[in-house]
């Protein structure tokens, strides 16, 4: 626990941009986490956002059939490939364009 010098308790203040600083409500004195860090330690969670799932197309044999586009393929540099497009469960998003290259298969998806 920490004293300010007027010896009122500081007390962790988060600052709207995210960075923490110790504050003393008795006389407004404010010491931040970079210039005291060894003072008080902040854990921070990070909480990261679902590992955004890949839909992998198996190889078929319609793939003859399916509407082909120039695009250069990242591994054999083919730049013809079969395309298609899948929405993804939201309907508010944008659906992704998948390509797949007719020599050597290699599959990719257009961020747009
Ligand atoms: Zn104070
Ligand atoms: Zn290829």
């Amino acid at each position: 626990m920490q004293f300010c010098e007027c010896g009122t308790i500081l007390v962790p203040d988060k600052q709207p941009d995210g960075k923490i600083q110790m504050k003393c409500y008795g006389c407004g004195y404010i010491i931040t986490s970079s210039s005291n860090s060894k003072a008080f330690e902040i854990k921070q969670k990070i909480r990261h956002s679902d590992l955004e799932k890949t839909v992998i197309i198996e190889a078929s044999d319609e793939v003859e059939t399916m509407p082909s586009a120039t695009a250069k393929c990242e591994k054999c540099g083919h730049n013809e490939a079969v395309y298609w497009q899948l929405q993804t469960r939201s309907s508010d998003e944008a659906s992704t364009t998948f390509y797949r290259c007719k020599k050597c298969k290699f599959t990719w998806r257009d961020y747009g």
